[in-house]
């Protein structure tokens, strides 16, 4: 039974580089894609500090070149994710902004704010961007709305999904589900194609996005949505095609120039955007090149690369992808010419070798391009929020099953690990495994989780750990496991010994640098304070610029000989001295109060008023004396 909410529900799909919401519109049995207020249909997964103000997407990214290093994105490549992980290493080499090891070996990013150093941790700068799609659902929907659906990657582990949900609780948001990207795409794609459903498909998704890669294969029929298995890459996409080219034209630079310039942040900024825009065109085009003025000490640069060159240099990854098509193929025990619908998600799909490299290996089939693919994940992300609403009658009758990526188990006796859920079981899903103690009289047992899927223990991912008290026996005393999953994709781990009726119960708490409820509640807090800080700016601004609209329009009377001419001496100077200080007031960058500039307007236009009423009543006055 799928739990319900009150009030609107919107799907927000939450990804490396852009971010894209929808809304059901029950008028018109659809979802609407929103527009942000730039007019664009997905917003830039950016947030940028600067002395004055903090920026959230197409603000933030339009302002990167000149302030990289404090503009911040990518963080859906650290959420979750431990400072020490060999990705976040690497990664960190790469980007503009300053990422050091916090507290539990938290990644944390640093930032120059108003002057000052601030420091956030992934979920942080996540819940900003979910906070910044909330505001754009509710500019659209002019009301306010709480409760959403957040998607993730399906290969997205156990922390990387807490941590998704905990951005969304810090962004004031009601996660009513975590569901997965490709499932989404899924859903979307039934939707618009819901008269073809009635017998059994199989659907491939294949969604190369700009920071993850997953694949997901489903089983549709009558709208039951059964996922049979996904795969895929975490750290695998469009971002990771931009670097190649990146490293290849910080190479060419030298070579030209004998110039360095990887380690000018605003130069790889602007080159790294132009790289970007240089890929996209080679979507479409056989050769692209690249213009930047005085990149570097002055320096021009101005190059170009084909199409074939940029394959060469990509080669290796698209191989990759197709690695992973054929072992999601071979978890759903798929033989390839069972798969009816092979549909394309996320930017990077757009990139014509992996189309080809994608259709060569099912044998030449047509793949679909009947959904946008920068949208499908939010607009299925849409359709399952609207599954979660109370309110909304006209909601399509879909059941969705989805299955867990990564086995799931516990450490025993040889550092193996024993499998209590293997991936791609069906969840929510719960299963208790018996163990047994090995030693006489043992007092406790240590009951270690891990997630992956090699033998070894240490080889797999620790999710944490816990003890359990046990009563003297000799060895071979049984004590039970169980692991719960959630519709989520979130798990519970406890233990029990079971003997003389009593019962010993854990369950597993964060173990792997996930916030704690403190933290949680300081971040709403803190978030609550920048929003105001966001807010106080926008009317300080206002403030100003009405201020500088009413100057304007002040100098163009005086501007005016028939009006000035009119003016008393003393109101002339009046109105000078008053113009000389609104023009310092508007200059002064460090002017923080609003209400010295609202006080001043009214200050000014009391003086103007007084003397243009003079003025006018001198005017009247004259005419009266020359009717009578
Ligand atoms: P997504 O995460 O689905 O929003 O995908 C964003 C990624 O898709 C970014 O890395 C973009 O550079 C990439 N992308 C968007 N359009 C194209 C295109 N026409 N050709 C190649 N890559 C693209």
């Amino acid at each position: 039974m799928t739990e319900k909410y009150e009030g609107v529900a919107i799907g927000i799909d939450l990804g490396t580089t852009y971010s894209c919401v929808g809304v059901w519109q029950e008028q018109n049995d659809r979802v609407e894609i929103i527009h942000n207020d730039q007019g664009n249909r997905t917003t830039p997964s950016c947030v940028a500090f600067t002395n004055s103000q903090r920026l959230i997407g197409d603000a933030a990214k339009n302002q990167a070149a000149t302030n990289p290093s404090n503009t911040i994105f990518d963080v859906k490549r650290l959420i979750g994710r431990k400072y020490s992980d060999s990705i976040v290493q690497m990664d960190r080499l790469l980007w503009p902004f300053k990422v050091i090891s916090g507290a539990n070996n938290k990644p944390t990013i640093i930032v120059k704010y108003m002057g000052k150093e601030k420091r956030f941790v992934a979920e942080e700068i996540s819940s900003v961007i979910l906070s910044k799609m909330r505001e754009i659902a509710e500019a659209f929907l002019e009301s306010p709305v709480k409760n959403a659906v957040i998607t993730v990657p399906a290969y997205f582990n156990d922390s990387q999904r807490r941590a998704t949900k905990d951005a969304g609780e810090i962004a004031g948001l009601n996660v009513m589900r975590i569901i997965n990207e490709p499932t989404a795409a899924a859903l979307a794609y039934g939707l618009q194609k819901r008269a073809n459903f009635v017998d059994k498909r199989n659907i491939f998704i294949f969604d190369l996005g700009g920071g993850t890669f997953d694949v997901s294969i489903l089983t549709v029929k009558d709208n039951n949505y059964e996922v049979k298995a996904t795969a895929g890459d975490t750290h695998l996409g469009g971002e990771d095609f931009d670097n190649r080219m990146l490293t290849h034209f910080v190479k060419k630079f030298k070579k030209k120039n004998n110039e360095d310039i990887s380690r000018n942040p605003k130069a790889l900024r602007r080159l790294r955007t132009a790289c970007e825009r240089a890929k996209r065109t080679l979507s479409y085009d056989t050769e692209a090149t690249i213009e930047l003025d005085a990149i570097y000490k002055g320096i021009d640069f101005s190059s170009s690369i084909t199409r074939a060159k940029f394959e060469e240099m990509n080669m290796n990854l698209f191989e990759k992808c197709m690695e992973t098509v054929n072992s999601c193929l071979a978890d759903a025990k798929m033989e390839k010419n069972s798969v009816d619908d092979v549909v394309l998600v996320g930017g990077s799909s757009r990139i014509p070798k992996v189309r080809q490299l994608l259709q060569e290996f099912f044998q030449g089939k047509e793949l679909c391009n009947s959904i946008n693919p920068d949208e499908a994940v939010a607009y299925g992300a849409a359709i399952q929020a609207v599954l979660h609403s109370e309110s909304v009658k006209s909601v399509p009758n879909l059941v969705l099953r989805d299955v867990t990526p990564l086995s799931l188990g516990v450490s025993i006796r040889g550092d193996i690990m024993s499998v209590v859920i293997p991936r791609n079981t069906s969840i929510p899903v719960k299963r208790t495994n018996e163990y047994v103690t090995t030693e006489d009289d043992q007092s406790t047992v240590l009951i270690k989780v891990y997630e992956g899927e090699r033998l070894k223990d240490s080889d797999n991912n620790l999710l944490g750990l816990f003890s359990l008290s046990l009563p003297l026996a000799p060895r071979g005393h049984p004590h039970k496991v169980c692991f719960t999953i959630d519709a989520d994709g979130i798990l519970n781990v406890s233990a029990v010994e079971e003997t003389s009726g009593n019962k010993n119960e854990i369950t597993i708490t964060n173990e792997k640098g996930r916030l704690s409820r403190g933290q949680i509640e300081r971040m709403i807090q803190e978030a609550e304070n920048f929003k105001a800080q966001d807010m106080k700016f926008k009317k300080k601004v206002e403030a100003r610029n009405a201020l500088d609209d009413y100057l304007y329009k002040v100098r163009k009377v005086m501007k005016n000989d028939s009006t000035s001419s009119k003016l008393t001496p003393v109101d002339k100077e009046k109105i000078n001295s008053a113009m000389t200080k609104g023009k310092s007031l508007i200059g002064d960058s460090q002017q923080e109060d609003t209400f010295v500039f609202v006080d001043f307007l009214k200050e000014l236009e009391s003086i103007f008023e007084s003397a243009m009423n003079k003025i006018n009543k001198g005017d009247s006055d004259e005419k009266s004396d020359s009717d009578s």
